[in-house]
Parts: structure tokens; sequence; C-alpha cells
């Protein structure tokens, strides 16, 4: 059995979604409810794979909010993420990806070192990022979307905003050895790690938002920002496509400006209908279908029977480990999203 940890994207969205769920005395509750709410195990997945084979599976709500990353609830916001890894461990499951912050708040304030949750010795072979599958599938729409733009990817600069980060460092190799892109900008604050990530890329410039946006022909959004800015006042490109992979969205506002298209990045969609109700819960357009790339990585390691952490600390990601959930992905009915 597979799992999926996630978590809503503000408290506004889950006193939202409590109103519709019918929990009519949580929707008016604030963050210190939110912060005590245990892990709910709220819904119980079947997929079925293009080659025919049938997996199960339960979706894991941590409840964690990304309100709690201020400095006065961050204890809550490591509890949300290590009570809902005992959840799923102790139900049985054998691979369950962490969802959205979830691995960012793992690695952010380094839970390996906290294995024991009350009765329960967390076996971190049993969780996988997700983040493989979904710097590949985030490559992928670069590669399949640009030309639908008219935008030829061997002139094309690309920019990566989160250029560091573990999805952003995995596209940068991947743009930078399987694509002949002309140009790579590197955008995070962090200048020693972006540094870094150009010595050991041998190129990309490293620039600042205001000054890369109005240069680049696509832009990739993987930073892992818990609002969304609003770039609205930078001029951009025409054409211009802008990959938005942040969960919470990294971009506020809806773009006005001519010849920009937004793409929704890091999200696949089924050949078959999937049956749950939680892609409902986060505005996906086709919740049957459409899913977060990094659950979509867990559903495939159980298809492979690979019950392994595939996706595992940070800026490890290799090429062809995003090769090998690539061909696993294709081979089990999961498309790139496409559609603006
Ligand atoms: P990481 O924490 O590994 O990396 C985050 C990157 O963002 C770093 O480069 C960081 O660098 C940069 N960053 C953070 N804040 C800012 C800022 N204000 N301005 C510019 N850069 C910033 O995160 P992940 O790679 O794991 O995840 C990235 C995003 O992808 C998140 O939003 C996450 O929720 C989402 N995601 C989507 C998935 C999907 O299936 N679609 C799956 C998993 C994650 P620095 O701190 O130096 O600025």
């Amino acid at each position: 059995m597979f799992g999926l940890i996630g978590h809503l994207t503000s408290l506004e969205h889950a006193q939202r979604v409590a109103q519709r769920l019918g929990y009519s005395e949580y929707s008016d509750q604030g963050l210190d409810f939110w912060c005590a709410a245990p892990p709910q195990l709220v819904d119980d997945i079947t997929v079925t794979s293009a080659t025919g084979q049938t997996i199960y599976g339960k979706y894991v709500e941590s409840c964690f909010l990304p309100e709690m990353l201020s400095q006065r609830r961050i204890k809550a916001a490591i509890r949300k993420i290590l009570n809902a890894m005992a959840a799923a461990q102790k139900n049985g499951i054998q691979i369950t990806a962490l969802g959205g912050f979830s691995s960012i708040v793992f690695e952010n304030f380094s839970l390996k070192n906290q294995q024991r949750v009350r009765d329960v010795e967390l076996d971190y072979s049993r969780f996988t990022t997700g983040n493989t599958h979904t710097a590949y599938i985030i490559c992928r729409q670069v590669e399949q979307a640009a030309p639908k733009l008219g935008i030829d990817l061997s002139q094309a600069t690309v920019a990566v905003c989160g250029a560091t980060g573990d999805i952003g460092s995995a596209v940068c190799r991947w743009l930078d050895r399987q694509t002949d892109v002309q140009d790579l900008l590197l955008i995070a604050r962090n200048q020693e790690r972006l540094q870094n990530l150009q010595a050991e890329l041998g190129r990309g410039k490293i620039l600042g938002l205001e000054e890369a946006l109005p240069q680049a022909d696509i832009v990739v959004w993987v930073a892992s920002m818990p609002r969304g800015v609003d770039i609205s006042q930078i001029p951009l490109r025409n054409p211009c496509l802008l990959i938005d992979g942040g969960y919470p969205k990294n971009l506020d506002a809806k773009m006005q400006q001519p010849g920009v298209c937004v793409l929704k990045g890091g999200i696949v969609e089924h050949a078959l209908d999937i049956d749950w109700q939680i892609m409902e819960l986060v505005n996906m357009d086709v919740p049957g279908r459409q899913l977060f790339a990094c659950f979509a990585e867990a559903m495939l390691l159980e298809f492979e029977q690979l019950w392994t952490n595939f996706s595992w600390g940070r800026n490890q990601i290799t090429v062809e480990k995003m090769e090998q959930i690539g061909t696993a992905s294709c081979k089990h009915g999961f498309q790139p999203l496409l559609s603006f």
C-alpha cells in the first residue's frame, strides 16, 4: 500500500475545506485549533495503471498549514510532519510521499535526528519526497510546452527561481545535460549555495528576480515560499512561459501581460480515473485524473514494488534517477500537464 502526506495551502483554505466536508464547527476555528489537530487518514485511494495493475493507498492530512512556519508556531509545524509520518507507518503503509512543505520542514529542521515519535521508530526507507518525479515532470513541461508558444529551446534563456533547492537544482542539471538551452539564470537568496550550483553546472548566471525575469523566455518557479509573489509589475518577454511548480503557488496575481502563459508545474495527468476525493479539495481542474507529481512518485514506487526512499535528502537528484522514474511514469500512464 502507498501513502500520501499532504496539507492545505492556508488557514483560509483549511476553513473552506472544513465547511465543504460538513465540519462547520471547525470552519471558523483559528490557527491554534489547527496546531492542536492530529493527523487524519481521510481518503482511501485506488489507482489502476495503464498496464492494468491496480494498487491501493491512503491520504494522510497532516493538518500542517504554511502559517505555522512563523517562529512562534514552528514546533507545531515539526510535530505535524512527524505525527503524519508516524501515522502512515503505523497503518502499515510501505511507501509514503511527503507532499508540499512536508519534506521541506523535514529537511530544514533536520527531523532525521528525531526518529522516535512516541511508540513509533520511524523507518525512513518507507518515505520519499517525490522530488525526483516532480523535477522530471517540470523538465518535460519545459520541453513540451515551449514549442507550443513558439519558443525554440536552443535559443532560449531559462530562469529557475529556487534554483538551489532540491527540485530546482535537479531541473538545472537536466536542462544543462538533456536539452541545449542557451542560457540558465539562477535565482535564490543564499549566494554561497548559488555559487556552489554554478560551479557544479559549470554555467549559469546568478541574478536577482527583477533582473532575471525580463531576460527569460521560460521561468521555472520552484521556490519554497509560504505565499505567492506578485510579479505583475515586472516586464516579461513575449512570448514567455511561466511554469509555477510551487505549493502553495509561487505566483500570486493573474498575469495580464501579452504573450505570457502560466502552466501549473509538477502536475501530472493519469490516463485513467483515480478513485479518490482529495484532489477536489486542492482545486485541481480535473480532480479524478490530475495530481501532484510527488504523489504520483509514491504510486510509481508501489507499482514497481520499489519500496525505498527513492528521493531523499537534499540536492542529490541525478539525471539518471529522473530518467528511471520518468520511464516508470510513462509506462503506468502518467503525462505532464500541458494545458494552460
Ligand atoms: P527546497 O527547500 O529544497 O528549495 C527551495 C528553493 O527556493 C531554494 O533554492 C531556496 O533558496 C529558494 N527560495 C526560498 N524562498 C525564496 C524566495 N523568497 N526567493 C527566491 N528563492 C527562494 O524546496 P523543494 O525543492 O523541495 O520544493 C520547492 C517547491 O516545490 C515548494 O513550493 C514545494 O512545495 C513544491 N513542491 C511541489 C511538488 C509537486 O508535486 N508539484 C512536490 C514537492 C514540492 P534560498 O533559501 O537561498 O532563497
